[in-house]
């Protein structure tokens, strides 16, 4: 075994489950010290200052958290980092490495029993490995050997759209432009990413609505808000320096209404570690107004707010609503309004689970700003009515011509550092023709003119084996995709897949008939593919895109950087048959950047804007000029009918979420400080009312049951029930550990975003004989009221 081969981790046990009091700030000394113990305990100490020190700085490399964007060079700071950015670099920078023994010892079906958590705790993947047809065991393969069975295995497709080339929100801008163009000049659109399981809901609502699916603000429009409305979003677990943004825009004067189901920590107080104020304590209180709306009820909510905005500027006479904007640069503003003044608040009240008066408390802020921030995440995104809801924020932003002008803007917070990037390099099954025009001719191919298919899509492809081969440009798709047990089958009935990575997880357990993993450098590593040091370069949530160079040595020689993968896969596919000069592009990324400034739109002179300090920033034109390139040349207000979704007698609305130690499907540690939780995941968070009206107790443990309009049923086993301040008839549990009860074909209506926001569920006593369902872990509640702010440590 490798020196490299530390103690062995210990996997998950649910019966050590502790609770506590949930947080009511966010941050603080507790945030300093699980960063600083995480990465000296990963990578040791030198190794973590190295890499910190040049984290989200100009001449240092991008986080792989979240794409939450950095201030301007001059107002960086030498820590430029939260704990879960923290978190990110010390799970990639480990020092503990899965070297090609592991796989001799540890077979695919004993690996297919761990957790993600033990799974990515194996540590980073230094050497090719192959799992021959139906082989018990992965074992390890030349480059060329690995590269030789993916192009023969494509060759040998039927037809190109048998294969998927998925891609996960952290790859860089030159490797999302070379896959993209790898996929297409094979000959398909079939490119899904993690965006269709996030914010499509988005890109399709606000592509509609206002010409361009990104959002329209820059940090600096944070700080001018006068008002930042804050829904369905968690900052301070998801997109935590958005907090220190947040602190900002209070100091200015600006006041925080947070919508949301849950009263996170980081929506409540922020006690900033990088000031005295907030190391003694004092923080900065953030929300001025929480408005725990019910799970699902935010169209109601935003169509209410709607009509009092309306309802105001008549009874004021005017001064509520930009009526030079509306006239100018909108269209449907009169069948919007028409529409909104049927509005039943008896079915809004319902929805919402708030009264009016509440409401109407929501809107005198939206009525007493002069500029308006819109915030958002995956609490709306990921319910049948996104789309909806999203158009609905945004009729109220044009009712107050809060786009285009400073302070103002909808806002979108992105999850995956480099999701929208990704897009913008052409990772879309959807790509419009003018960008496959601009591939033809800077390469004299055909690109495929017919969409190509989805997440949810290739998952019922595979299923169905009208697909053959999955590629994986990194991320964790079987843990990420709803329907556990139907991906995970479809996953498994591919003839190849294919998982460029950098540690272990469940999608390389789940895997085809053939398959390989082949270890990619992390983006804190140097990167001297062809001999020189490269650089690649990202674009964050507010469309500025700038350059990221990793400083650490890479953790094995064999590593090879996502570009240099994707040409020596399309060369090894594509042989003569290609236009595309993939040997220059691995050479020198300049290459690649060149070709992304003559391709990809608002990118001229790619290569030299990357090179200003910060980078430069994407053009939008409802940003910057109040162009809205829709399909009426208006911005277009869209009304939406409004339905409730009417959860039955002794059923209860589960939205699934994050704990505060997990990135995704990463999970870096079993600490969800911020709500109490530690040691364990497997736990339904309901109202104490409810859990009494079910016929339960605090602590008990249960299955949970989710109820589909077509009939059918799925299970997820084993969940304790912990008492939350959750709103009446809602419930939470953290995914993936709830994928499973998300059927495939529940989704968004217009963005195919699976529905993981709102899954009716019934609570059944456990019928396993799981170890874990049968109540025998340390009594639940039994630490409530412990003062400790860090909870022990999983790992040590
Ligand atoms: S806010 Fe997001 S991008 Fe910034 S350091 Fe934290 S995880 Fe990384």
């Amino acid at each position: 075994m490798s020196k490299n081969r530390k103690s062995p981790i210990k996997d998950i046990d649910e019966k050590e489950l502790w609770v506590r009091h949930p947080k009511d700030y966010a941050v603080g000394i507790p945030g300093i010290a699980v960063s600083l113990k995480r990465t000296v305990a990963s990578m040791g100490p030198l190794r973590a200052a190295r890499s910190l020190l040049k984290l989200n700085q100009v001449d240092g490399f991008d986080c792989q958290g979240c794409a939450w964007p950095d201030p301007a060079p001059e107002h960086r700071k030498s820590a430029e980092f939260c704990e879960n950015g923290a978190k990110a670099v010390a799970e990639e920078a480990t020092t503990r490495h899965v070297p090609p023994e592991f796989f001799a010892t540890h077979s695919i079906q004993e690996l297919e029993r761990h957790t993600d958590f033990w799974l990515g705790h194996q540590g980073r993947l230094v050497h090719p490995v192959v799992r021959r047809r139906d082989a018990t065991h992965y074992e390890p393969i030349s480059w060329d050997d690995a590269f030789a069975l993916i192009g023969t295995t494509l060759r040998g497709l039927d037809s190109p759209g048998e294969a998927i080339f998925y891609t996960s929100g952290k790859t860089s801008n030159e490797a999302a432009y070379a896959y993209q163009l790898f996929a297409r000049q094979f000959g398909t659109n079939n490119l899904p990413d993690c965006s269709n399981m996030c914010h499509e809901s988005t890109s399709v609502a606000l592509a509609e609505a206002i010409g361009i699916g990104k959002g329209s603000v820059q940090l600096q429009d944070i700080y001018d808000a006068d008002l930042i409305v804050i829904s369905g979003q968690n900052p301070g677990t998801n997109h935590p320096r958005m907090l220190t943004a947040l602190e900002v825009a209070k100091k200015n004067g600006a006041k925080i209404l947070a919508i949301n189901p849950l009263p996170e920590a980081g929506l409540l107080k922020f006690d900033n570690p990088q000031t005295v104020r907030g190391l003694s304590g004092v923080g900065t209180h953030l929300a001025d107004l929480h408005l725990p709306v019910r799970i699902n009820g935010d169209l109601a909510l935003w169509q209410a707010f709607g009509l009092l905005l309306l309802e105001e500027d008549e009874r004021r006479g005017g001064g509520v609503l930009d009526r030079d904007f509306i006239v100018q640069h909108t269209s449907g503003f009169d069948d919007w309004a028409k529409e909104i003044r049927t509005l039943d608040w008896g079915l809004v009240e319902r929805a919402t689970g708030l009264d009016r008066a509440e409401i109407a408390r929501g809107a005198r802020m939206l009525i007493d700003s002069g500029a308006t921030v819109h915030c958002w995440a995956m609490g709306i995104t990921q319910h049948r009515n996104a789309v909806a809801t999203i158009k609905e924020f945004t009729n109220v932003a044009l009712l107050q011509g809060n786009i285009g002008r400073p302070g103002a803007g909808l806002c979108p917070v992105r999850g995956h550092s480099n999701v929208q990037g990704d897009r913008t390099m052409g990772i879309w099954e959807k790509v419009p023709k003018h960008f496959l025009d601009a591939l033809q001719q800077e390469y004299g191919f055909e690109p495929p003119q017919e969409n190509g298919l989805d997440t949810v899509d290739s998952i019922r492809a595979l299923r169905d084996g009208t697909a053959k081969v999955f590629v994986g440009m990194g991320g964790n798709f079987v843990s990420a995709a709803p329907d556990t047990v139907v991906t995970e089958k479809a996953m498994q009935n591919a003839e190849l897949t294919v998982m460029v990575s950098t540690k272990l997880n469940r999608s390389h357990v789940r895997c085809g008939h053939s398959a390989l993993i082949l270890p990619a450098l992390g983006r804190s590593e140097r990167d001297r593919t062809g001999g020189i040091d490269q650089r690649v370069t990202v674009e964050d949530s507010m469309s500025a895109v700038h350059a990221s160079r990793g400083p650490l040595e890479p953790a094995s020689e064999h590593l090879r950087s996502e570009v240099d993968i994707i040409a020596s896969m399309a060369q090894a596919t594509l042989g003569h048959d290609t236009s595309v000069p993939w040997s220059d592009y691995r050479a020198d990324y300049t290459n690649v950047r060149r070709a992304i400034s003559h391709v990809v739109p608002g990118c001229a002179s790619y290569d030299e804007k990357v090179d200003r300090p910060g980078g430069f920033v994407l053009p939008h034109p409802p940003r910057d000029s109040r162009e809205f390139p829709t399909k009426t040349g208006k911005a277009i207000f869209t009304p939406s009918p409004l339905a409730v979704i009417d959860v039955p007698e002794g059923r209860l609305l589960l939205q699934s979420l994050r704990s505060h130690d997990q990135f995704n499907t990463t999970i870096y540690g079993l600490d969800d400080r911020y709500r109490g939780i530690s040691r364990g995941r497997r736990v339904v968070f309901v109202h104490r009312d409810d859990i009494t009206a079910l016929g339960f107790e605090n602590g008990d443990m249960v299955d949970l049951v989710s109820e589909w309009d077509d009939g059918t049923e799925r299970s997820a086993p084993s969940f304790r029930i912990v008492e939350y301040d959750t709103p009446r008839g809602c419930a939470a549990a953290y995914y993936p550990e709830a994928n499973p009860l998300v059927p495939l074909d529940s989704t968004a209506r217009g963005s195919n975003c699976p529905t993981s926001k709102s899954v009716v569920i019934r609570l059944e006593p456990p019928s396993g004989d799981d170890a874990t369902s049968e109540g025998g872990g340390a009594p639940i509640g039994s630490d409530l009221g412990h003062k400790s702010d860090v909870a022990p440590e999983h790992l040590s």
